[in-house]
């Protein structure tokens, strides 16, 4: 985290103290001091129960291509749903902070599930460096922060790298998107990974071309590793529930 972010934030926290705290998914205001989001729209989140269950929808995509351990995604994604927001805020409108609070949350209901006990660090999938720069920074690694805080295991920084540019997958077909991530990961100091069991986190899991490419990377990269992956939102149209 740089001084910058850290005075950023601190001046965030000061802030709180005059300007009541906004609901990222309806923008009403919230009323407890832990809260991320207001009472109402947390009792309307579109939970998928996901990290409750080994066998669950996103877990079974990823088996059928790496060998990973456990995977889940804690919220669905609905176009028209109002928890779009969240995502939406700390992608495209600099909302940085809103990501570290959603990967607390992401990590307290990991680890209160028991399937998720054996994780000891974290890692962001990155964003190729000039689309860092143009953002200003990566949402998923405020997420993943914001997990291991949670689990209370170590964040891996700089473990992973992007090296290809895409442009935005938005209007590019499924066919597309698996040929846009093939090979585009690498792992720095892979030896850092070496008997451990990674939690790879990131925020949307659409086709999940993007996670299962970097998974890749890390599980040839060292094969003494155990792989889990999470995100924050699936989409729900990409898993053909309807409703
Ligand atoms: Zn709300």
């Amino acid at each position: 985290m740089s001084i910058l972010s850290d005075i950023r934030q601190g001046m965030e926290s000061v802030g709180e103290l005059f300007f009541p705290r906004i609901c990222p998914v309806c923008g009403g205001r919230i009323e407890g001091p832990n809260q991320i989001v207001c009472t109402r729209c947390m009792v309307d989140a579109p939970l998928t129960g996901f990290e409750l269950l080994a066998d669950n929808p996103v877990a079974r995509r990823a088996w059928n291509l790496i060998p990973i351990e456990r995977a889940c995604s804690l919220l669905y994604y609905v176009h028209d749903g109002e928890w779009r927001h969240l995502a939406h805020n700390f992608k495209f409108y600099g909302r940085w902070r809103w990501a570290t609070d959603a990967g607390r949350m992401m990590g307290s209901m990991l680890a209160e599930s028991p399937l998720w006990g054996g994780v000891d660090c974290v890692a962001a999938v990155p964003l190729h460096p000039l689309r860092r720069l143009q953002r200003g920074y990566n949402q998923s690694e405020y997420l993943a922060r914001g997990v291991a805080e949670a689990l209370g295991v170590e964040y891996l920084a700089g473990v992973l790298s992007r090296h290809t540019y895409n442009r935005p997958q938005v209007k590019t077909s499924k066919e597309q998107r698996w040929d846009n991530v093939e090979g585009i990961f690498s792992v720095r100091h892979a030896e850092r990974l070496a008997g451990r069991h990674l939690l790879l986190v990131d925020d949307v899991f659409t086709t999940g071309a993007t996670m299962i490419s970097c998974g890749e990377a890390i599980l040839r990269a060292e094969t003494d590793c155990r792989l889990s992956l999470a995100t924050l939102f699936v989409s729900k149209q990409e898993l053909g529930i309807h409703g």
